[in-house]
Order: C-alpha cells, then structure tokens, then sequence
C-alpha cells in the first residue's frame, strides 16, 4: 500500500494500492475490451453519461473540494474551484462531442468520407499540483469521444482520482471503461508502454520527465499529448491600469502557492510605472496567509520538503546574483504544521543569469526585472526553452493584440489573470509540450481521421 500525507501536517490520510504489472496489465486486458463497445456506443449516451459525471462533481464539490485540500495542501476555496473547473471540462467535452461528425465529398467520380474514430485505448498520466482537473481534461475528452482510458495519477494525490473513477462509474461509465492504477510511476509505465494494445497516452507534468516519455514512445511510436512545465513572462507596460496589474498578478501567481504551470515566472515592468507596481504588490504579497488550507488561509504548503528547498535555493541563488528581496525570502513557522510554507516573496533586479529565471521554480515567488523598451521587453519573455502561458498587463488594445501575437506561448492572458477555460484549446509550443486540451480540440487529441474512398 501507498500512504498518502497530508502535506501541511505529514499525517496519513489515506492509503491506495501499490498497483503491480499484472494489476496494470488487467486494467488494460479490460480497457482493450472495453474499446469497441464503448466507441459503438451512440455519442447521445457518451455524451449524457458525460455530463453526468460534470453533475456528479458538482453534486460533490464540498467533499471533493476537501479530498483535495487534504492530499494536495491548496485553500479550501481554490479546490472548490478546481472542482468547478474540473466539471466543466466534463460539460464542453458532453456538448462538444455531439458536434463530432464525418465529412464527406465528391472527388473524380469517388465518394470519399472521412471518419473521426476514437483513438482508444487510451492511458493518461497526472501530476499532483491539480489532482482533479488535469485528469478530468483528460478523461472528459477520452470518453466522451469512445475511448477507454487507464489512468495513473501523481503518488502524492491518488486520492482524489480514485473519487472521480468512483463518480464517473456511478454516472453511468462501465466499469471496464475507465481504470485508475495507483502505485509506482515506473512499474506502471513500463507496462503501459510495453502493451501493444494502448494507443495513445497523455501526459501532464514536467518537461523532464516528458521527454523520457517521448524517448519511450518513440521506440514504438506510441502516440502521445504532453503537457509540460511552463515559465510564463507577465509584461507591465506604463500604460498599465496599477490596481489591475496588481491584482493580475496576485491571482496568476499566487493560485496554489504558485504552484501552477502557468504561473508567471518572470515579471518584466516598465521603468514609469515599476516603482509603484512594486510597492502596491509587496504590500499585497505582504498580507497573505499561510495555514493549513482548510483554515482560511491564502497559502497552503508546498507539496513536500524538496518542493520547500528548490524554491528556497532559487530565493538564495537571485540573492547572490545581485537580486534583492523586497518581501519575504524565507519559511514561515507555523506552529503545528511542517515547515513547508515559504514566504510570499518579491525580488528585484532579478535576470537570465539567475536559476529562477531558467527554471520552474513552483512556489511563491515574483522575481522582478525593469525594462524600457517593448522590443527589449519581448525578447526576453521569449528567452527561454518553454512556451506555455505568458501575460500582459496595458490599457492599450493595440498594445495588447501586439505583444501577445509576439509572445511565443500557446496561451495568452491581456490583462487576464486566467486565461485557461474549458471551452479553449489549451497546450504549450517548445519544451512545454504538444497536443491540446480543451475545446473540440482537446477532443481531437482521441480521434483518428480515417479517409474511406469509395468507387461506385
Ligand atoms: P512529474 O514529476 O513529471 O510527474 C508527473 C506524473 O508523471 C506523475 O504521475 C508521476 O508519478 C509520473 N511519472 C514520473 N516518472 C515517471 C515515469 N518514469 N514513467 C511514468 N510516469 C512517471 O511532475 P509533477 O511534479 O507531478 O508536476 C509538476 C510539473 O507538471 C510541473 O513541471 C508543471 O509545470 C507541470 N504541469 C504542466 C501542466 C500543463 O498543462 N502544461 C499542468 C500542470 C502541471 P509520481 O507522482 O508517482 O512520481
């Protein structure tokens, strides 16, 4: 068995299965099974079961909110939200797949048609930052379109996965359809990679870890979506509304303690308006909350000791490269809890030659950098191997559209803090990934175009 912790006191508050290969080979002996009744299916029931599972989440935001809250450590209000979030996924993924249809034509005297089938069997794999949503991205589109799908979420936060497997079942899922395996991220890999019969597994986590995925893929083309990390710029230009660029930043930055892939990493603010930017966020930054997420806090912990010492060393080495702290800069000591917590914290003069400027540092954390000049400004928003998400903060349109089409991310917010909904394609470019969830498109991710030409 696998004991889950409750990462702001360390106590176990559940413990899972450790699945082994003959588990996981079962789970897809029965999800290969599954597939072609599940695609022969008629899109109007896939569709209602669908939505009924969306009905589910909903009917059980507060207990699933808290589940949440438990494994993974975020405010109670955050994971009520991710709640919303996550059945809303479910929703477009109900409407949208009942706009799924073949296309045909006449060429040369042939019909031909073209056939969206489902991809299935299907595997996804999570991490723990959003135990809820980021599978239900996945499984929404999956079976909304006909696909089985094993799934295996983060160690951390298997918890709140095995709930949604239990809620999709009672909304009307066979059980041979969707599967979650707990356990060792290896063992479970290994197998899923090694079974002919899986034929496309998505992936949500960090670039690291998916490019082993994508070596392991490649040895048999295995078809694979990958969500990775992110390093999203924020740009506040002078023009900038202050108390809205403040608050854009609190919102983007600050959800889940920073610990969201489209956080932004790198704050670049023009020379007129960074002294007063500055002043209005530390005093905001200031006066959050850390606790445990269930006593309406603004903060929760980080996820584990490791997560606490990487954003420590990051805090440390901007201090070393000439960055100076405004705000925070250390942990805070809570009394009853671990010392997971860091301080909201805002440095200054930060730059490229400084670790939090290169890599994801993943908790609260606002390094700074003054720029004058737009060019200079998206030139340096776009040094960087990712490309997920990237924001800006103007009162000008035109300014706006402008940055935000040279912005080299797939997902931009002008003067919105979240800029991610169910209804959109969301996904990265560059080391942040391929593929995309979301929208009709996030349910292409599960079909294959198969072209039927006919000569009569
Ligand atoms: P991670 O370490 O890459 O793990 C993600 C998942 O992969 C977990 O379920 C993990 O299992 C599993 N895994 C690890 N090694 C594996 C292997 N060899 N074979 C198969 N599976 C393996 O990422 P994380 O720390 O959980 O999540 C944080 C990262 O996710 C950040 O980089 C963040 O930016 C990224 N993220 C991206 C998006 C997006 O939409 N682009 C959204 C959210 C998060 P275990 O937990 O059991 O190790």
């Amino acid at each position: 068995m696998l004991e889950v912790l409750d990462p702001a006191t360390d106590k176990v508050v559940g413990r899972v299965a450790k699945a082994t290969r003959r588990e996981v080979d079962a789970a897809l002996d029965a999800a290969s099974a599954a597939q072609p009744r599940w695609a022969a299916t008629d899109a109007a029931t896939r569709s209602e079961t669908v939505a009924a599972i969306a009905e589910g989440l909903r009917a059980e935001r507060t207990p699933l909110a808290r589940l949440i809250t438990m494994e993974q450590g975020k405010p109670l209000t955050e994971s009520e939200a991710e709640v919303d979030y996550a059945a809303s996924f479910f929703e477009v993924a109900s409407r949208e797949s009942l706009r799924l249809g073949d296309q045909g034509l006449e060429v040369d005297g042939k019909r031909v048609r073209v056939e969206h089938r489902p991809i299935g069997p299907t595997a996804a794999i999570t991490p723990w930052n959003f135990p809820l949503a980021m599978l239900a991205k996945k499984t929404a589109a999956a079976i909304a379109v006909g696909c089985s799908q094993v799934v295996k979420p983060a160690e951390q936060t298997p918890l709140t996965a095995v709930r949604l497997g239990e809620i999709a079942v009672a909304a009307g899922v066979p059980r041979d359809v969707l599967h979650v395996v707990t356990g060792e991220p290896e063992e479970i890999g290994e197998a899923l990679f090694q079974d002919v019969r899986l034929r496309k597994l998505s992936f949500t986590g960090s670039t690291e870890i998916g490019r082993l995925l994508l070596t392991k893929a490649a040895a048999r083309v295995l078809p694979l979506s990958l969500e990775l990390g992110g390093h999203a710029p924020l740009i506040v230009f002078d023009d900038a509304n202050l108390e809205a660029a403040v608050e854009l930043t609190m919102i983007a930055k600050f959800r889940n303690g920073g610990q969201t892939c489209v956080a932004p990493n790198r704050i670049l603010v023009q020379s007129g308006i960074h002294d007063r930017y500055v002043d209005a966020l530390a005093e905001r930054a200031d006066r959050l909350t850390s606790g445990h997420g269930f006593d309406a806090v603004d903060l929760g912990p980080v996820i584990d000791d490791a997560a606490a010492s990487k954003i420590q060393h990051h805090i440390d080495d901007a201090i070393e490269h000439g960055g100076r702290v405004v705000v925070g800069g250390g942990r805070r000591t809570i009394p009853g809890l671990t010392d997971r917590f860091p301080e909201p914290t805002i440095i200054l003069d930060t730059g490229p030659e400084m670790r939090c400027w290169r890599e994801e540092t993943f908790g609260p954390v606002c390094p700074i950098r003054r720029f004058d000049r737009e060019i200079e400004a998206i030139e340096l928003a776009n040094r960087t191997p990712y490309g997920l998400a990237g924001y800006v903060s103007t009162s000008s349109e035109d300014l706006g559209r402008r940055v935000a089409r040279a912005l080299d991310c797939g997902i931009v917010g002008v003067n919105d803090p979240r800029p991610a909904i169910a209804d959109v394609p969301f996904g990265g470019v560059k080391a942040s990934g391929f593929g995309r969830e979301g929208g009709r498109l996030g349910l292409d991710d599960y079909l294959v175009p198969v072209t039927v030409s006919e000569v009569r």
